[in-house]
């Protein structure tokens, strides 16, 4: 068929040994007719010229390395249209006033689950946090920026090792500036925000917006305050002279 053929075009899988490849055994496994349609839409459009890598495999989602018709390295973010975490991409999604219409459907809520990530992308670049520039998104595919070099960037926990104490100053103050001008600027809260979601590459940049969402969300405060926990806890245990986690609070949320 055309489109199993343009996927293993792709996935430069036309010589036949290299079916043994990690890539080429994920892409099977969860790749869907949807996802093949999705991606080939995108390789038509020039905005995925291959993918070549696999950079993490995860319970929602994998992301690939890939590169656009132009050349410019990119990431791929793949939502699985069959997950587990039906039920919580639903509520999630059900307490987020920027979201109208839910689909019943799981396939079509991880479509809204997907462009939601998008737009969390374009709000946090708003106010002025380093994220990956996004790029495009169809159905369950987001494309992005990649970040690192010839590898993706390590993220604060693969590194922490062969970090200084001044070093985890530095990424303390700049991830509770984040918190901070995201909550007060930008009424708006990563809610996952920890040493896995933050990469080091020429600097922090921080990954995996999914769950992000406004002020006006009931469950807002409460992943506001996951974030300030997780932020203090781990830059405390790293001998960080963190902010007290009550005092933070009230200053943010005013009670
Ligand atoms: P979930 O937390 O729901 O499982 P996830 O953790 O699988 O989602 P992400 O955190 O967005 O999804 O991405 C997974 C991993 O892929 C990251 O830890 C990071 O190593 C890598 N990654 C994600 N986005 C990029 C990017 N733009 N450039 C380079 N590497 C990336
Ligand atoms: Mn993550």
């Amino acid at each position: 068929e055309v489109i199993e053929r343009e996927i293993e075009g792709m996935l430069g899988l036309r010589e036949r040994r290299e079916k043994d490849s990690d890539l080429y055994k994920i892409a099977n496994e969860v790749f869907d007719r949807t996802t093949k349609e999705t991606l080939a839409y995108l390789h038509r459009r020039g905005k995925i010229e291959a993918l070549y890598g696999v950079i993490s495999t995860g319970k929602e989602a994998n992301v690939f390395a890939g590169v656009d018709a132009e050349g410019n390295r990119i990431a791929v973010k793949i939502y699985r249209t069959y997950t587990t975490e039906f039920r919580r991409i639903w509520e999630y999604l059900a307490a987020d006033p920027r979201v109208g219409y839910l689909p019943k459907d799981m396939r079509k809520l991880v479509f809204v689950w997907t462009r939601r990530e998008f737009k969390n992308l374009q709000r946090a670049i708003k106010y002025a946090v380093r994220v990956p520039e996004p790029v495009i998104f169809r159905n369950n595919v987001l494309v992005m920026e990649f970040i690192g070099d010839e590898l993706p960037a390590p993220r604060i926990k693969d590194v922490e090792r062969s970090l200084e104490p001044s070093d985890f100053e530095e990424l303390y103050d700049f991830t509770m500036g984040v918190i901070e001008r995201l909550w007060k600027r930008g009424d708006m809260v990563h809610g996952d925000l920890s040493e896995y979601n933050i990469l080091l590459h020429e600097g922090p940049v921080v990954i995996d917006w999914s769950q992000a969402t406004v002020k006006r969300n009931r469950m807002s405060v409460e992943l506001l305050r996951r974030d300030l926990r997780n932020v203090i806890n781990y830059f405390g245990r790293k001998g960080v002279d963190v902010d007290d986690f009550d005092d933070k609070f009230r200053e943010l949320v005013g009670v």
